[in-house]
């Protein structure tokens, strides 16, 4: 037996044979030709036959309710209307080149452009160009791609796939998905866990000699066997059926309350990034949204993005969750998170620096734009506004101040808004401490525990390399989120928890038990996380110690609306 470790993308067992998957690879002539004209018209039947068939890849996956799979052929289709990229390319074919020498090319300078820019998320978009940059190669090339998957269900071993080939892919044929390369944030990543696939990425080990071989693929611990022995076929088999049992049980948990044995409620909310999440919120019935990541409008934009056009993403989340509680965090960008047109200077720790609300609060009309689009949107649903990496009580009260002077100036102008709720991220250890005095601000509290461990331990959250030494259980987070709740309920403020942690099911008797309110995670942990709360019992704790009760929520938002970025390659983002 060989064991291959990668990166779970998607949890689950996969039993099958192994089918590794090869696309062409093609000899591009480099000669020059003489016939330009000709290059120029075979370049452009080729951009249309693509285009053609990302359109119907669009329809297809329309048809199967796939919205958000199908926004990537859309996109990828309007990619290839792109100006500067057809003119690169062409450019190629005016000084003589062949037209697959200019789609190497050209498409090749556009993926480099996406894979130099800083944030993980743009990276991760240049797979779409190089994906289109194949599609038109299999063309050019008069390639026959059919057959690539074989003809019986197989677990799926490839290089990297890219959204074109992944979703062409026979789903009757896939039993999962393993790939050498490949990055969590790739839209391959993104499908499999639209799909549910058990998926591994970055198993880099796995060798092209395992075609064919029996494997079973163990995302629970990260890896697939090959030849397997029969011990473990046993108890992978056994525990592939208990999984098949639990997701059909899931579903009955639709509509069910979240609530424990012994009657304590707690409210499971989804984290978004933008409208496009709106049907995974209703899908997986979460009760609300506890962390709408507003910078994803502005990552998704090539320009910042305006006040209308923010009110326009706000408004649609409100409106298409409405009467649920959304609680829009205001721009989290910093650190990990840059942004080219906000002109931030490269600093040695951008973890510690300038980053979130400090920016905001340094740049009061870049900040208030957001606020007079949130705002606005008010007046479309129920919005809580969030401020993030909050740390001192001034800085709360500053950005209530600027939150009030945006209310006077649109109360001026006769526009509409809605009752607001108040929040703060809990996100350093600083705020945590202080969670007495900045209760006395905010009507909720909503504990980060990505940065709140990342600050607490000294760990940066980015880093492969320190895997040893982080404990995302470490008793002094752990402590930090129990004494907040306690905070946060001396002074009738409720609080949530949106950081991954939320969704640890380890965890979740604890967060209970401690009082937490509400919970607010990736929307596919919502079901089974409302498993768990229904299988608590705190009736056993009551003796020991009084579990802080959940105090009724203050009050909540009234009604918002929105719309998508615009710009270079802007709607694949969308
Ligand atoms: C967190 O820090 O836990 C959090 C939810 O925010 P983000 O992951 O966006 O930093
Ligand atoms: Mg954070």
């Amino acid at each position: 037996m060989q064991t291959f470790k990668g990166i779970k993308i998607v949890n689950g067992i996969a039993i099958g044979k192994i089918k590794v998957y090869k696309p062409a690879v093609y000899e591009i002539n480099e000669d020059l030709v003489s016939d330009i004209a000709a290059e120029v018209q075979r370049y452009e039947a080729a951009i249309a036959k693509v285009q053609a068939d990302q359109n119907a890849l669009y329809e297809k996956e329309m048809k199967a309710g796939h919205k958000d799979t199908a926004g990537i052929f859309e996109a990828h289709a309007m990619m290839l209307d792109d100006e500067d990229l057809n003119d690169s390319c062409k450019e190629f074919i005016s000084e003589g080149h062949t037209a697959e020498y200019a789609v190497r090319e050209g498409f090749e300078a556009a993926a480099e452009m996406f894979r130099n820019m800083d944030d993980e998320y743009f990276k991760a978009r240049s797979a779409d160009v190089i994906d289109l940059k194949n599609s038109m190669l299999d063309v050019l090339f008069g390639a026959d791609t059919a057959n690539l998957q074989g003809t019986e269900p197989a677990i799926l071993v490839a290089e990297d796939l890219a959204p074109s080939e992944t979703v062409k892919l026979d789903k009757s044929l896939l039993l999962g998905l393993v790939t050498r390369m490949g990055s969590s944030n790739s839209h391959t990543a993104i499908l499999a866990r639209s799909m549910n696939w058990p998926t591994l990425i970055q198993c880099h080990d796995i060798t092209d000699d395992c075609d064919g071989k029996f494997a079973i693929l163990d995302a629970y611990n990260a890896c697939i066997y090959v030849e397997p022995d029969q011990y473990l076929i046993d108890e992978l088999t056994a525990k592939q059926a208990e999984d098949k049992a639990r997701e059909a049980k899931l579903q009955l948990l639709k509509g069910q309350p979240s609530v424990t044995k012994d009657g304590r409620s707690v409210r499971l909310y989804a984290n978004i990034g933008g409208p496009k999440d709106i049907q995974a919120v209703l899908d997986n019935d979460a009760e609300g949204v506890g962390l709408f990541r507003s910078e994803f409008v502005y990552l998704n934009s090539k320009e910042e993005p305006t006040e209308d056009e923010q009110f326009a993403a706000y408004k649609k989340v409100l409106e298409g969750l409405a009467p649920r509680l959304v609680i829009i965090r205001t721009c989290d960008i910093g650190a990990d998170k840059t942004i080219d047109y906000m002109k931030l200077d490269k600093e040695e720790n951008p973890a510690l620096g300038f980053r979130a609300v400090r920016i905001c609060l340094n740049r009061r009309d870049f900040f208030k734009k957001q606020l007079r689009a949130l705002l606005r949107a008010s007046a479309f649903g129920k919005l809580g506004i969030m401020f993030p990496m909050i740390i001192s009580r001034w800085e709360v009260q500053e950005c209530k101040e600027i939150l009030e002077e945006c209310r006077n100036e649109l109360k001026a102008e006769g526009k509409a808004m809605g009752e607001i709720e108040i929040g703060i991220m809990i996100e350093t250890p600083a705020a945590a401490l202080c969670a007495d005095e900045l209760a006395q601000e905010v009507d909720f509290f909503s504990l980060g525990t990505n940065d709140l461990t990342q600050y607490t331990c000294a760990i940066d959250r980015q880093s492969a390399n320190l895997e040893r030494f982080s404990d995302t259980h470490h008793p002094a987070v752990l402590r930090l989120i129990r004494e907040t709740i306690e905070a946060g309920h001396r002074h009738n403020t409720w609080v949530g928890i949106c950081g991954e942690l939320g969704a640890d099911p380890t965890l979740t008797e604890d967060f209970l038990k401690w009082g937490v309110d509400e919970l607010s995670v990736n929307p596919k942990s919502i079901l089974p996380l409302r498993g768990n709360v229904r299988n608590v019992d705190l009736s056993k704790f009551k003796t020991e110690s009084p579990a802080p009760k959940a105090e009724e929520p203050k009050p909540e938002p009234a009604k918002p609306k929105a719309e998508k970025p615009k710009g270079f390659f802007g709607r694949l983002f969308s």
